[in-house]
């Protein structure tokens, strides 16, 4: 039998009823032949609870433990799930990571998948199972630690679960209709698109657009699996949602297919750093060794052999930034005059394959935002994509000025 797998976020499991909701469309896979690979995220609000619970237990928590206790509010959806399906005669039963066995990395917290075992859940399947509920977000390192694969992870998990089994495809289910030129609850001319290519959604995923994790979409990418992104709470049928898809499959053409935004950046400036090789090595080591994950970097021209140097990183990281430098700066790796955070900060990108072959969408992008009056502290740019770092206060401005000048509402 061919294999489906459909993923169900935290919307669409958030109470009993949308259980019931999301085992009802399972159910129409089964009939319609598929042997079904569910993957669950936690209630909508249970992860963030838990996480809140580990922050306020232990500020600067042991990762390992931070996993056990939020890889949990998946195991309940995950039993619930097959529960609901038994009790509509489905045959199905629940996996939690380490019983399928999903082996992952040992980075704790935003662990990576390494391999995932198909001969237990084939095995079932084989025996008259339609349908097993695993678990997402979680899997189990070579330790034998619990260990979560990053917000967001359950969408590697389908993905995933999806090249391991060769599934027919992996239907994202979600709280939106599908993947829009940029978030529909920040600009509501925003437009769903049929399709959108590997690369496309790679960066938007990348810069902020939450309805794919990143690594779900290089995943698929690399497996070449076909990538559906819908939504739980509409009418069946095939064309529904947005298929994530190679270029070569697209029709549209326009220059910037979408918008992306990150709210929570912060931007931290070294000030009056010597200006000497080496000096650059010690501060991004001093960062990466503390798990920092710095974004965007800018050095200033020097002057009298001192410089600032700039670099970007999430909010909830800058309190690890500053006691890394510090404790650089005490151990004598490095030395600044002095160090100024910014965390009122966001970063704003328009994305598009058209950019390699078309030049002025900066020029364009940074007239935009002049016109409206917003600052541009940093600018990053790549082959597909011009990232702006700007007030946090202007961040929907921002992204709405730029759908309107990119005419992103209108369908070419
Ligand atoms: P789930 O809980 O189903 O995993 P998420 O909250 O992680 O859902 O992702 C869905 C959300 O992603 C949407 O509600 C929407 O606000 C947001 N989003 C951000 N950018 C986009 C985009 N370009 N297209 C669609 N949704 C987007
Ligand atoms: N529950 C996890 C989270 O909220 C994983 C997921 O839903 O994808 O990040
Ligand atoms: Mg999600």
């Amino acid at each position: 039998m061919p294999v489906l797998v459909m993923k169900f976020g935290g919307t669409s499991v958030a109470n009993l009823d949308r259980i019931r909701r999301a085992a009802k469309r399972v159910g129409v896979e089964v009939a319609n032949g598929y042997e079904v690979i569910v993957i669950v995220s936690a209630m909508s609000g249970k992860t963030n609870e838990l996480v809140g619970w580990v922050n306020e237990t232990s500020p600067l928590f042991d990762a390992r433990e931070y996993d056990a206790v939020v890889s949990s509010g998946e195991n309940v959806t995950a039993g619930l799930m097959a529960l609901t399906l038994q009790e509509m005669d489905v045959p199905a039963r629940s996996w939690q990571g380490w019983q399928v066995p999903v082996k992952t990395t040992s980075a704790h917290s935003v662990a990576r998948i390494e391999e995932i075992g198909t001969e237990a859940i084939n095995g079932k399947f084989a025996d008259g199972m339609r349908v097993a509920v695993v678990a997402g977000f979680q899997g189990v390192s070579a330790e034998g630690r619990i260990a979560t694969l990053g917000r967001g992870g359950s969408d590697t998990t389908a993905v995933a679960f999806a090249a391991a089994f060769d599934a027919e495809r992996c239907d994202i289910y979600t709280d939106v209709d599908g993947v829009y030129t940029t978030d529909p609850r920040v600009c509501d001319k925003a437009r769903k698109l049929d399709r959108i290519a590997f690369e496309e959604m790679l960066e938007l995923a990348s810069l902020g657009a939450k309805v794919l994790q990143t690594r779900s979409v290089e995943l698929a990418m690399r497996y070449k699996v076909k990538l559906r992104v819908l939504s739980s709470f509409e009418e069946m049928s095939d064309e529904a949602g947005t298929l994530v898809c190679d270029e070569e499959e697209i029709m549209e053409s326009k220059v910037v297919a979408g918008v992306a935004f990150s709210r929570d950046e912060a931007k931290l400036t070294l000030i009056g750093v010597d200006d000497r090789p080496g000096v650059a090595a010690s501060i991004f080591t001093a960062l990466s060794d503390a798990g920092v994950l710095v974004d965007m970097i800018v050095q200033n021209i020097a002057e009298d052999e001192r410089t600032d140097m700039t670099f970007s990183c999430p909010t909830v990281e800058v309190k690890r930034a500053q006691h890394a430098l510090q404790a650089a700066c005490e151990k004598g790796d490095l030395g600044y005059a002095d160090l100024v955070v910014d965390d009122a900060v966001a970063k704003v990108s328009v994305v598009g394959i058209g950019m390699r072959s078309q030049s002025g969408v900066a020029s364009k992008m940074f007239q935009v935002l002049s016109q409206e009056g917003i600052n541009i502290k940093v600018i990053t740019t790549s082959e597909i994509k011009i990232s702006v770092l700007i007030d946090r206060k202007y961040m929907e401005l921002a992204v709405q000025a730029l759908h309107d000048a990119f005419e992103l509402e209108r369908a070419e």
